[in-house]
């Protein structure tokens, strides 16, 4: 059996619509795939319907921006009802800080010098619901003030550059607590990849356990077979459910393909369980 419990459609930043990923996920040889888009649930229904069709198995979940001491952490979140008021509110808080970032952005960068408004913004983003950074790069590069979106991120938009601004991530110590009471499974993504490290350590996760963390994810591209190795072992002191996943973002991310990384089948087992023993 094989399990991959972490992707992306174009629900949020992937690049396959909901069915086409459950579609690519059963040629790619899966028979469980979960959709995990950023603080967005609007993938599930569509995805279901093409799961049913296939015949493989979806769980549902989601994949929350939360920050702990100042540090993003993504928080995968599976099953949960989808319609628990507090965890409703707490995604459209969110998103709204993600729309409300665009003209924190675009005054950082006026205040550099930088000729740009958000209508510029606006037009790269097209029929995109909320405008982000990427299209602030390319509204740069259309400017002429960065020569492609790699050079206007790392010279412009990035932290610690002028035009960075911070956004609204829930913090975690809420969150697990939150998914925990919406019936679902909450499971720390990627924890030691790019800035996680220093923040999630041995006694950390075992504050979090505490707070109602099932499980994290150990095996996923950002993680060395060093951290994996180390990372297992922690799981395992803490009893906590160990999973295993791509990441997949379609064509939006290279090296990530589907099943490149899978979760053990009693692993599964037992996240499912631990959804379904409070449902
Ligand atoms: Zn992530
Ligand atoms: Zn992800």
């Amino acid at each position: 059996m094989r399990i991959d419990l972490h992707t992306h459609s174009a629900a949020s930043d992937g690049t396959d619509t909901p069915g086409d990923l459950v579609r690519a996920a059963k040629a790619a040889g899966l028979d469980v795939v979960g959709l995990t888009d950023h603080d967005a649930m609007s993938g599930w229904d569509a995805a279901a319907r093409v799961a049913d069709e296939v015949g493989i198995t979806l769980v549902p979940g989601l994949e929350i921006s939360t920050s702990l001491r100042h540090r993003g952490v993504h928080l995968l979140a599976y099953l949960p009802d989808p319609t628990h008021p507090p965890l409703v509110a707490a995604l459209d808080r969110i998103l709204t800080g993600r729309t409300e970032r665009t003209p924190a952005i675009v005054d950082a960068l006026r205040d550099h010098g930088i000729d740009i408004t958000e209508d510029d913004v606006r037009r790269e983003a097209g029929g995109s619901v909320a405008a982000g950074r990427p299209h602030v790069a390319d509204a740069l590069v259309r400017l002429g003030v960065s020569s492609d979106r790699t050079q206007a991120f790392t010279d412009l938009l990035n932290p610690g550059r002028p035009g960075y601004a911070n956004r609204y991530a829930a913090p975690l110590e809420d969150m697990i607590p939150l998914v925990t009471d919406a019936g679902g499974v909450a499971v720390i993504a990627h924890p030691w990849g790019r800035s996680g490290a220093s923040v999630l350590d041995l006694e950390s996760l075992s504050h979090l356990r505490d707070l109602g963390l099932a499980g994290i994810e150990v095996d996923h591209q950002d993680h060395s077979s060093a951290d994996r190795a180390e990372l297992r072992g922690i799981a395992r002191d803490l009893d906590l459910i160990i999973t295993g996943s791509s990441d997949h973002h379609g064509l939006g991310k290279v090296d990530h393909d589907l099943g490149v990384n899978t979760t053990d089948p009693e692993q599964y087992e037992r996240l499912v369980s631990h959804a379904s023993s409070r449902a």
